[in-house]
């Protein structure tokens, strides 16, 4: 097994035994089941692979969820028919297997003037794209890469004249969201309760977001698994999106083949 200092490109990732109802997954969305677009709203998750999924979470009791910075209603789109467990905005927004929602606030008056700062910058660099999620903003400057020293300044602006909010960069966006929320909080969260509690995570991401989810998975002894290039916390690694589609059918084959179950390679 590699190390968070050893180059993960080449680790080889173990195999799992799904016969005992062992694992808990949790999946990324953009860069990890879906190919990142230019435009946010232009992603999809191609059908065969929520037909996968479908299949994993009725073998794993619904143990398996999706953690992501968008919103838990664009997860929903993204997934459907599906509905599965799901932490949005990077866990600011929480759902339980029963459908409870969880959602962290901001004070009253927070989001609205920062709303207002943001729209004014931000008009003044086009190309760039807020996002507004309630209690957190995504700067995005994909179409507008001459702008991200600008919109990175605008972003620490905000968080320090808003001191219950951080930063957290991305591919050509960096986010604004409450402190102490994280994807590896969010595992955490998941990792308390049925039907998570008990089993081991495996996480799937492929990007700085992602690198606390990593940290958590591998305190809890799980594996944690980074899509595509970049220094990671991660212990194994894909290479691509389309290899996480290739890893989810390979299981959904085996669940199809063997309702026993039987070990297979990442
Ligand atoms: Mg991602």
């Amino acid at each position: 097994m590699t190390t968070a200092s050893q180059d993960n490109s080449t680790a080889t990732p173990p195999p799992v035994n799904l016969d005992d109802g062992k694992y808990a997954f949790f999946f990324d969305v953009d860069g990890t089941l879906a190919e990142i677009q230019s435009e946010p709203d232009a992603v999809t998750i191609p059908s065969q692979v929520r037909d996968n999924l479908k299949l994993l979470a009725d073998h794993c009791n619904s143990a398996v969820a999706l953690v992501s910075g968008r919103p838990i209603v664009q997860l929903d789109k993204l997934a459907a028919p599906l509905v599965l467990p799901a932490a949005g905005v990077h866990g600011a927004e929480l759902r339980d297997v029963a459908g409870n929602l969880h959602r962290v606030q901001l004070a009253e008056g927070v989001a609205s003037a920062l709303q207002v700062k943001l729209e004014t910058a931000m008009e003044e660099m086009p190309g760039t794209l807020l996002e507004t999620k309630g209690m957190a903003f995504a700067l995005h400057y994909r179409q507008a890469p001459q702008f991200e020293k600008q919109v990175l300044a605008l972003a620490e602006s905000a968080v320090a004249e808003f001191p219950e909010l951080t930063l957290q960069p991305g591919k050509c966006v960096v986010e604004i969201k409450p402190h102490g929320i994280d994807k590896g909080a969010a595992i955490t969260a998941f990792m308390q309760h049925a039907p998570f509690n008990g089993r081991t995570p495996v996480f799937v991401g492929d990007d700085l977001t992602d690198e606390k989810g990593f940290h958590a998975v591998n305190g809890l002894q799980g594996i944690s698994v980074k899509v595509g290039e970049g220094a990671s916390a991660a212990h194994y690694h894909l290479d691509q999106v389309t290899d996480v589609h290739d890893w989810i059918a390979k299981i959904s084959l085996q669940l199809q083949q063997d309702k026993t179950g039987k070990e297979f390679t990442l």
